[in-house]
């Protein structure tokens, strides 16, 4: 059962335990499951070290051409980081880090930032467990590239329990199409 919603972070709390997320319309069920690692914050990582990318590259180039003003640095590393908790603080519940999620309507993936993507279950094919790297390799129809599946695994035993409910739906689906 979903606590959340794992596209926008919704609570779901008190409603039905099959529904439709009432902010972004993801269908999901008694049997949804979603994971994601549990220290999200790291993921506001990417924005620090982009932040002091910019500042040493700044830095540099003031420096280099002879204009190294004390206040335009500090300025600039005040506005910076400014804009830097204001992304934070916008990005904190919504949309960010890696989650995946078996759904009703087929698996939802997010690498990162970005929306994600339901991926029907009758485009997926069975999928693979890499026991060494914690991973779940889901295999597309067609020639697409299949899905990798990484970075949201605590144990062994949830990268199995997604592979098992994969392997359901799949099934669930293709029965579903022939009858
Ligand atoms: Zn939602």
């Amino acid at each position: 059962m979903l606590d959340k919603c794992p596209q926008c972070d919704y609570s779901l709390a008190g409603l039905p335990a099959a529904h439709t997320c009432p902010e972004c319309k993801l269908r999901y069920d008694e049997a949804s499951v979603a994971y994601q690692p549990d220290r999200r914050w790291r993921f506001f990582l990417y924005p620090a070290f982009l932040l002091a990318v910019m500042l040493v590259l700044t830095w540099d180039w003031w420096a280099s051409v002879g204009r190294l003003n004390g206040w335009i640095i500090v300025s600039i590393v005040i506005s910076a980081s400014i804009v830097t908790v204001l992304v934070a603080l916008g990005l904190r519940h919504y949309r960010v880090g890696p989650v995946v999620a078996a759904v009703v309507d087929g698996l939802y993936v997010r690498l990162g930032f970005g929306p994600g993507t339901v991926h029907p279950w009758t485009e997926l094919d069975h999928p693979v467990r890499n026991l060494r790297s914690r991973k779940v390799i889901v295999p597309r129809k067609g020639k697409r590239r299949p899905l990798s599946i990484r970075d949201v695994f605590a144990t062994e035993g949830d990268a199995h329990r997604l592979k098992a409910q994969i392997e359901q739906r799949i099934s669930e689906a293709t029965r579903r199409n022939e009858s």
